[in-house]
């Protein structure tokens, strides 16, 4: 069976895409169990990247001064991680 179909009826039967196993969180693709094991596994891979000095996103190239990913992936990611910085500005700012 392809693994797109496999997911896909695992996510209609509001199973967990990752195990199979377990019912996924609400409005997620994962049970919690699995989402908890991506969050470790980012956490780790970015202390790791931090540590060598390189970029979070490629592993690869090295991290601009000061930022965590380096230039391709910083224009890459850029969009996103400008809108998510003015949420956080944003929200700081309605605190006071
Ligand atoms: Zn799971
Ligand atoms: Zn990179």
């Amino acid at each position: 069976m392809p693994e797109r179909y496999r997911m896909d009826a695992r996510r209609a039967a509001g199973l967990c895409v990752s195990c199979g196993s377990e019912p996924t969180v609400a409005g997620r693709a994962k049970c919690e169990r699995c989402l908890q094991e991506a969050r470790d596994a980012a956490a780790a891979r970015r202390a790791r990247a931090g540590k060598l000095g390189l970029c979070d996103a490629c592993m690869k190239r090295k991290s601009r001064k000061g930022l965590t990913r380096c230039a391709v992936c910083a224009a890459k990611y850029l969009p996103a991680q400008l809108k998510r910085e003015r949420a956080k500005r944003t929200a700081s700012s309605q605190g006071g």
